[in-house]
């Protein structure tokens, strides 16, 4: 009787332990052209600190696109959500023209809640890799098309006018309230939102650039995890710093280290959430690194920095991989960006 005892006690710690690695949650956040240069301004701009020091393992991804050796943002976040190299420019695509399902798309079809958050337009090219599938990043109405068709719980960010202000003449946003999302214009209203499907769409095109748009990303992603975690299945929530790019682009120290900071803030409440709420994962990394940033000079007390930009435009170097919580383990090592999508699919385990 004893020994019949043990067995079941041992078969139910068993049992727990199996439970407690499962992999519910998952929340993918991409710096788009967040290299180790750009964490590293923004660690000295901080007098020596981020939140994201709190990861639990570091690897590397290998980002060239199926077309060429530095990948844009298209072919990068697709890459990421869909798990298949294509060619620049491409949404959700494979280099033949094939619809490939991203990681939102299969977390949706198994029941779990998905959301996309982003400091840019909803179509801009890497939220819209996780939501759309379309041969060329431009098509903006087509994109915004297709967030209609997604299924997606909860999508905040800019892009008002792809949606409603239309060459075809379709109000996509009142066909999505149809559909029975709510609608939020401020985030103010997007704070009301507590459960049910949300598009909120926070300004007509991009929204301001930090320290304009106050705390827009931070806070959209608390309301975007208060909404999504009344699933018991669990989520998918893509989030991107998606203005690190443009201060690499134009060549703008303050303008990268203003959205680093502002973005690993957004890293904070990510692991906040985490922290309390076992089995969920955080995975944080980049599409590519853009502006080839060296930091020649700095000091920690002061928080200056001395950076310098050696391109306008892309680079090919490997980007940083940061993970945390349950399955964190399994993003360590250099890999291509294309081993994501499977390693996450693989963590959710028997709900693919
Ligand atoms: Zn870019």
């Amino acid at each position: 009787m004893k020994k019949v005892m043990m067995t079941i006690l041992m078969m139910v710690l068993v049992f727990d332990l199996a439970i407690g690695q499962e992999v519910k949650n998952v929340i993918v956040m991409i710096g788009d052209g967040m290299g180790v240069s750009q964490v590293y301004a923004g660690l000295t701009a901080n007098k020596g600190s981020l939140h994201l020091e709190r990861c639990q393992y570091v690897g590397f991804a290998k980002t060239y696109s199926a077309s060429d050796y530095i990948t844009d943002s298209g072919a990068g976040g697709t890459a990421i959500a869909c798990g298949v190299k294509t060619k620049n420019g491409t949404i959700g695509m494979d280099t033949s023209g094939n619809s490939i399902p991203s990681l939102l798309a299969i977390a949706s079809k198994n029941g779990q809640s998905t959301g996309v958050v982003v400091s840019c337009d909803l179509t801009h090219a890497t939220p819209a890799s996780f939501i759309a599938h379309q041969p060329n990043r431009n098509m903006t109405e087509e994109i915004a098309n297709d967030y209609a068709n997604s299924d997606v719980t909860v999508c905040i960010g800019g892009g008002r006018n792809n949606f409603e202000q239309r060459k075809d003449g379709r109000n996509i946003t009142a066909e999505m309230k149809s559909k029975g999302y709510q609608v939020a214009y401020s985030m103010d209203e997007v704070a009301k939102v507590k459960s049910g499907k949300l598009l909120g769409l926070v300004a007509e095109k991009h929204p301001a650039a930090f320290p304009e748009r106050g705390n827009m990303l931070p806070d959209a992603v608390s309301a975007a995890l208060d909404i999504l975690k009344n699933n018991e299945k669990g989520f998918f929530l893509m989030v991107e710093g998606s203005q690190i790019d443009w201060g690499g682009h134009a060549k703008n120290q303050e303008q990268v280290i203003n959205e680093m900071l502002d973005f690993d803030r957004t890293i904070k409440v990510a692991f906040d959430f985490a922290e309390k709420n076992p089995n969920t994962l955080v995975v944080i990394t980049a599409d590519h690194e853009t502006g080839g940033l060296s930091i020649v000079g700095g000091n920690l007390e002061t928080g200056e920095v001395k950076a310098s930009f050696s391109t306008g435009g892309h680079t090919s170097v490997m980007v940083p991989v940061y993970s945390y919580g349950t399955g964190a383990k399994e993003f360590a090592g250099i890999y291509q960006n294309t081993d994501i999508k499977p390693k996450i699919l693989q963590l959710y385990g028997s709900k693919k």
